[in-house]
Parts: structure tokens; C-alpha cells; sequence
């Protein structure tokens, strides 16, 4: 016992010389969340090391990742089910029900159960499958459909509203379509990105969706400094790029979706659309969408082959393990940083982490299946220059 006593003793007093670390300025602290919907947004933004330090550029990030349900689309779940409860559209026993190949459904399964509703998710069947198991496990019910045309009830868009109709508390999100996506990103991604950079950017790029965060951000910074270059980075297989560049957006018609192609053919997934949405549409200035002149300064098509090899040069040179969106706006933003020449300021958003999508895009031998030999570049001199 006196053996216990004395190793007592001296435990004690070596805990009392250890110094207390100083305690951080209370001031700078950010407040405590509200539960979990408290973490979203207010993301921090990551200058990209190796992309920098090649292009002489400061490339910087939006690391949305960061929200509590992994993806930027925390933002517009929180925003959708805040609007509807104050507008009396969601009350107790209410289920939430929406079309999404993944990310939007998981902030929207995390938001309902926070705020005690319910909610249905359908997704199209080729999407990775932890997106789903992930929604499993925030307690949504899923449904996945095969891939069809916007035009077919089967759509998994289509199948969503028709569920909502059905149920007798369904309230359908419709983020393609519903102005709260775009006011979700004007609030917050864009002001965020403003008074982060202190307004000193030359350039924002982003893939569209939806469009909401692209329209959204290009409004507000144009809004602010009309000097701000806003390009569109697209996946291949969309068909928004060659669009943009040419000044020819869709005509009414497509936007009721009588296209014969509305499947966007990449491995990528969340971005890169083949019909005009209302988020993209604000994008676009006088007149009808045919021939209307959009308010993005251009467009930069992204194969997946370069997608495939920035993601993997992104966690070898940078340690960011990024999803397929990010790994485009990554390429696109690279591109253009060479384009405008160093002394540039670009910003672009990680939308989600590479963790989410495991079992396809960062699968070498999911990819090695559909033919890519996915290696990390030697060098940024691999991706094609504009
Ligand atoms: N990245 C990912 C991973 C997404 O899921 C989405 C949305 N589907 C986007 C980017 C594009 O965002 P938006 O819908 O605002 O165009």
C-alpha cells in the first residue's frame, strides 16, 4: 500500500507540472451548434496546395464536405424544411419525399430526423450503393428505380412527386425546380465566398446539378463585382457546355423534356444535366431560353479520364480525398487558372468526400471494369489545357 500511495503521489504530482495549455480568445470561438443542423454551412475555404504552387494562381476551395451530412446540399434540406414549417406546409407526422442520385436525399434524411419528420427517398439504381445504405441508416425509407427519361413517370423525379401526391402528409422538395435551392446558396454559400475572400476573386467555377449553387454564386458575385468571371464546369456527356459556349441554351420544348438524349453519359455523379432546370434558368438573361445569353463568361468540359486522375492527384500531392464533382471543378478550375495566368484568385467547392463514392469512382477496380486504368498523373502537364 505504500508502494500504491507513493506511484499516487508521484502520478499526482507529475499531472500537477503538466502546464495548462492557454485557452483560446472566447471571442473567435464559433458559438456552440443547435443540435445538428447548427454545423451546416459556414464551411471554411481550403487553398489547393498543388495547384497553386503550379499555376501561380490561389486556388481555393469550398470545403462543403465539412457540413454534418457531408455535402452542400445540408443547406438547401435545412432551408426547404425551415421555409415549409414557417409557411405551415410541414407539420407533425409529415414526410419528406424528393428525387436525388444521393447527396440531397442524405441531408434531407439527417434534417427530417432532426426536426422528427419522415422521409422517402428515390434515386435512380445505378447510383454507388452506400449512398443508399447510408440513407438506410438515417432512418429514410429508399426506393431505387432504373435510370429512364425525364419524360417517364418511372424517372426517379417523377416517382418522387407522385408518392408525395399520394401520401396524405407528403410534402415533395423538388430541388431541380423549387426557388429555395437558389435562395439557400444566395444566403449563404455566395456571401460566405464573398466575405471570405474579402471580394478579392477573379474567377468562380462550378458544375451544375440543379444549377442552384452555380446560379446563385454567379448572381451574387456578379451582383457585387460584375468583373468576376463565372464558368460552368461540366462532366462529359452533359449537355449544358457546348450550350454555354455557344450561347444557345434549351428551347421551351426541352425544357418539357421532348430530348432524345437525357441521360448524361459519366461516370460522375451529381453533376451535369440535359435539360434546362428553373435554378439554371436564372442563370439565363432576356427573352426565352432559346438563344438567350447566360450570365457565365464560359464553360469547360471535363472527360471523365481527367476527373478520374484529379481525384487521384488531389489525395497523393494534397491529402483531399474529394468526390467526382469536386474532382471536375478541380480540373476546370486548373484550366482556367492557366488561362487567366498567375496572380489569380479561383474558387471553386469540394461538394462532397470521396467516401461516398467507395465503391464506384474510387474503386480501381469498378473503374478498371469500364476501362480506365486509374493511376496518379506524373504531372498537371497530363490535363488537357483550354
Ligand atoms: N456535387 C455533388 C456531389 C452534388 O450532389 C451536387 C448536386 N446534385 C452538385 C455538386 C451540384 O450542385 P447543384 O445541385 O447546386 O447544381
Amino acid at each position: 500500500s505504500l508502494a500504491l500511495g507513493l506511484t499516487a503521489a508521484a502520478l499526482y504530482g507529475g499531472w500537477r507540472l503538466l502546464r495548462a495549455p492557454a485557452l483560446p480568445d472566447g471571442e473567435s470561438q464559433p458559438p456552440i451548434a443547435d443540435g445538428v443542423t447548427g454545423l451546416i454551412g459556414n464551411t471554411r475555404l481550403v487553398r489547393i496546395n498543388s495547384l497553386s504552387a503550379a499555376t501561380g494562381c490561389e486556388i481555393l476551395a469550398k470545403a462543403e464536405f465539412l457540413n454534418p451530412g457531408g455535402s452542400s446540399k445540408d443547406r438547401i434540406a435545412l432551408h426547404v424544411v425551415e421555409q415549409a414549417e414557417r409557411s405551415g406546409g410541414l407539420a407533425p407526422g409529415a414526410c419528406l419525399f424528393e428525387g436525388t442520385s444521393g447527396s440531397t436525399g442524405i441531408s434531407l434524411a439527417m434534417v427530417a430526423r432532426a426536426r422528427g419528420y419522415a422521409c422517402h427517398i428515390v434515386m435512380p439504381s445505378d447510383v454507388a450503393v452506400e449512398k443508399s445504405q447510408l440513407l438506410e441508416r438515417l432512418g429514410a425509407t429508399v426506393e431505387r428505380v432504373p435510370p429512364r427519361p425525364i419524360v417517364d413517370p418511372g424517372h426517379y423525379v417523377n416517382v418522387a412527386r407522385a408518392r408525395a401526391l399520394a401520401h396524405s402528409q407528403g410534402f415533395f422538395v423538388d430541388q431541380f425546380e423549387t426557388p429555395l435551392n437558389f435562395d439557400a446558396h444566395w444566403r449563404s454559400t455566395a456571401p460566405e465566398i464573398w466575405r471570405q475572400t474579402g471580394g478579392r476573386l477573379h474567377a468562380f467555377v462550378h458544375g451544375a446539378g440543379t444549377g442552384g449553387t452555380l446560379a446563385a454564386v454567379t448572381c451574387f458575385l456578379k451582383r457585387q463585382n460584375p468583373e468576376v468571371r463565372c464558368f460552368l464546369a461540366d462532366p462529359q456527356g452533359s449537355g449544358l457546355a457546348n450550350r454555354v459556349n455557344h450561347g444557345v441554351l434549351f428551347a421551351d420544348t426541352e425544357r418539357e423534356g421532348t430530348r432524345r438524349r437525357h441521360q448524361v453519359d459519366s461516370l460522375v455523379e451529381g453533376v451535369g444535366l440535359n435539360r434546362l432546370t428553373r435554378n439554371f434558368a436564372r442563370l439565363l438573361q432576356g427573352g426565352g431560353p432559346r438563344g438567350a445569353s447566360s450570365l457565365l463568361d464560359g464553360a469547360v468540359s471535363v472527360s471523365d479520364a481527367d476527373a478520374l486522375s484529379m481525384s487521384r492527384w488531389l489525395v497523393a500531392n494534397d491529402g483531399l480525398f474529394v468526390g467526382c464533382s469536386a474532382a471536375v471543378n478541380c480540373v476546370a478550375a486548373l484550366s482556367i487558372a492557366r488561362h487567366l495566368g498567375p496572380g489569380h484568385t479561383i474558387v471553386t467547392v469540394l461538394a462532397d468526400s470521396g467516401h461516398r463514392h467507395l465503391t464506384k469512382f474510387w474503386s480501381d477496380e469498378a473503374m478498371a471494369a469500364l476501362g480506365y486504368s486509374v493511376k496518379v498523373p506524373d504531372s498537371l502537364d497530363h490535363f488537357a489545357q483550354l
